[in-house]
């Protein structure tokens, strides 16, 4: 997707440890037009599926899912890194954090997926692909089936595709990258 690969070169940030910052259109500032052109591009990657909901984490993933989800006019739900009180029946998994280096768990309300969805995850990044493979295991436990997972950035070189491909998932990136080495981005 050319305009993010643009968007991506002129204003992302390398950081230690093959961090990518994008906070200024993705992560803490948002750039709607960019968005929704994100949101275009990824209902045209998965139009050929019998997706009829769309899934994703708090909080970066909300943006694109819900651009997503209303273009194909499907209901969002997103993972929540904290459970409430109040939720009671529920399924959870747990998720490894390279970028903040600790364990959380994430939690959907069993109300809200089942046998019958066809679910289509979204996400801002695919790194190492835990965040991915906890969803994977949430959508396992409803029982429900994944028609994909579609990411805005994936980090080739963090190796989360090779993963999630051996587990059968179909993956699909808007921007590759290649490299963060030397305070460099490199995009495919
Ligand atoms: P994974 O679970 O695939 O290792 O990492 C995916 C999650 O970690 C994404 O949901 C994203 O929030 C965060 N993440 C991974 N790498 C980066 C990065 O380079 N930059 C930013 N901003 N977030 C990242």
């Amino acid at each position: 997707m050319k305009l993010l690969k643009e968007r991506i070169l002129q204003d992302g940030k390398c950081y230690e440890g093959g961090i990518l910052k994008v906070d200024s259109f993705i992560n803490h500032q948002l750039d709607p037009t960019l968005m929704k052109a994100i949101g275009i591009e990824f209902v045209r990657r998965f139009a050929a599926t019998n997706v009829n909901k769309i899934i994703t984490i708090e909080a970066s993933g909300i943006a694109p899912a819900i651009m997503t989800g209303y273009l194909m006019d499907l209901p969002v739900i997103f993972a929540k890194k904290r459970r409430p009180n109040t939720m009671k029946n529920y399924l959870s998994a747990t998720v490894h954090s390279f970028t903040k280096d600790r364990d959380y768990e994430i939690v959907i309300s069993s109300e809200f997926i089942s046998s019958e969805d066809n679910v289509l995850f979204i996400d801002d990044f695919l790194a190492y692909g835990n965040a991915a493979l906890g969803i994977h295991s949430l959508v396992e436990q409803a029982g429900a089936n994944l028609v994909g997972m579609g990411f805005i950035i994936e980090k080739e070189f963090q190796n989360g595709r090779m993963l999630l491909e051996s587990k059968g998932i179909k993956v699909e990136s808007l921007a590759i990258i290649e490299s963060l080495s030397n305070q460099q981005i490199k995009i495919k």
